[in-house]
């Protein structure tokens, strides 16, 4: 496929989804209590289809998280070295679904991708979860997260996030043997 067929963000919609992520980082970093610097050691970016490689782009999904990991020359010299986390924003995607939901907000949408994200990003960072864990896995860590991210953002009076609470609802569901959360 075409890089000029993938449709980016506007200057204005990079503006909003910017808003999104200094709120998602606040919200998220107060959850887990990570302080300025834990929050930087975590090792992230996070960016639109603008700054995506080919290879980062995809189009099933509204973001993805590409671990670049660091590799160890020597374990002993090392030991602080982290992988390091691309949250790769689907500019497309995210435009696309918007067209077809139009009750969707880019403000509060952003806002449940990117916090979604990020506690992906900290979860694996804390070893809480593997990068490369079987598929079941993944999807018991999926929905893990999606009740965390509603959790974290139920606290927000944003009237924008209630069609995005229902957009994921689905992802709510929770079977048995995954309370443990
Ligand atoms: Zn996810």
């Amino acid at each position: 496929m075409l890089m000029e067929s993938f449709e980016c963000f506007s200057p204005k919609d990079i503006g909003i989804v910017n808003n999104s992520v200094a709120m998602a980082e606040e919200l998220v970093s107060n959850h887990f209590k990570l302080s300025a610097t834990q929050l930087m050691n975590l090792n992230y970016d996070i960016k639109t289809l603008a700054d995506l490689t080919k290879e980062e782009i995809v189009s099933d999904h509204f973001a993805q998280v590409i671990r670049y990991a660091v590799k160890k020359k020597n374990d002993f010299l090392d030991t602080s070295a982290k992988d390091f986390y691309k949250i790769c924003l689907q500019d497309h995607s995210i435009i696309k679904t918007m067209n077809q939901k139009r009750n969707l907000d880019l403000f509060a949408f952003a806002l449940y991708i990117v916090a979604h994200e990020l506690i992906h990003v900290i979860r694996f960072q804390k070893f809480l979860q593997h990068f490369d864990a079987p598929c079941h896995e993944k999807n018991d860590e999926e929905i893990r997260v999606h009740l965390k991210t509603h959790e974290i953002l139920s606290k927000v009076r944003l009237a924008g996030l209630n069609p995005v609470f229902k957009f994921y609802e689905k992802w709510r569901t929770v079977p048995a043997g995954l309370e443990n959360l």
